[in-house]
């Protein structure tokens, strides 16, 4: 290189840096740094991330072997949603990233945590002709304290990515469960009474419903009745962040 391309090259560096500071540590990113849009993640940041991405229960998309169908998905008698998907285990790494996100506000990780349920939606819907992109509703209560429902969020940003309409189409009645249900069918029963339908006079075959967090199954479940009493002909499939 010469002095004058040298020259050239430290002014634009410094001008337009090749690669923006990690989103999370602050140090800087490179080629081999995971890609968010504009935003980048290094290696550092992103190697506590286990993707789920080998043999999986066909029904609620949890890692599993033993067969096709997990012992949980086994024992679900009706089974409202036709599956989900998850992005990343929910280990330690997952549950650090999702509070700075969540609970302390840190919406700049909105974008990576997106690009990420952007995977597995290139695995497993981009040709399942969804019509419509939902997501798990926050009480108003909640709204109000956290200013934001991440899976409302991120529901937009990957409607935005896959081009197909993102509407609310469920309300939360109740700001909390009520801690006494104890076993899984009691919090079902309680969780069947904290989703309603909203106002939406559209009709659609095939939802997405998006949430964070994939814990027992018993909200998406919920959320999927409901969906499927207000709009009968739906088919309600799954996709969660972490689970
Ligand atoms: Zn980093
Ligand atoms: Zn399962």
């Amino acid at each position: 290189m010469t002095l004058w391309q040298t020259a050239r090259r430290f002014v634009l560096d410094v001008l337009f840096p090749p690669f923006p500071p990690c989103l999370y540590c602050g140090q800087e990113a490179n080629e081999k740094s995971f890609a968010a849009g504009t935003a980048f993640v290094c290696q550092d940041c992103m190697s506590g991330f286990i993707r789920i991405e080998g043999p999986i229960c066909s029904v609620c998309g949890r890692p599993w072997i033993q067969g096709e169908i997990c012992r949980d998905c086994v024992r679900r008698t009706h089974q409202a949603f036709c599956q989900s998907r998850s992005a990343v285990t929910y280990n330690e790494k997952a549950k650090e990233w999702l509070a700075r996100y969540k609970y302390r506000g840190d919406r700049v990780l909105a974008p990576v945590l997106a690009e990420l349920l952007y995977e597995v939606w290139q695995r497993e819907y981009a040709s399942l002709s969804i019509d419509v992109i939902a997501y798990m509703p926050l009480h108003e209560d909640r709204l109000m304290e956290r200013t934001f429902n991440q899976a409302e969020e991120l529901a937009r940003l990957l409607g935005e990515r896959v081009r197909i309409p993102v509407c609310g189409l469920l309300v939360r009645t109740r700001a909390t469960e009520k801690q006494s249900m104890k076993g899984r069918g009691d919090r079902l029963a309680a969780l069947q009474h904290i989703f309603a339908p909203a106002a939406v006079a559209r009709s659609f075959r095939r939802v997405l419903l998006v949430d964070d967090v994939y814990t027992t199954g018993s909200s998406m479940q919920a959320a999927a009745q409901v969906i499927r009493q207000q709009w009968s002909q739906a088919e309600v499939y799954g996709i969660t962040w972490a689970r």
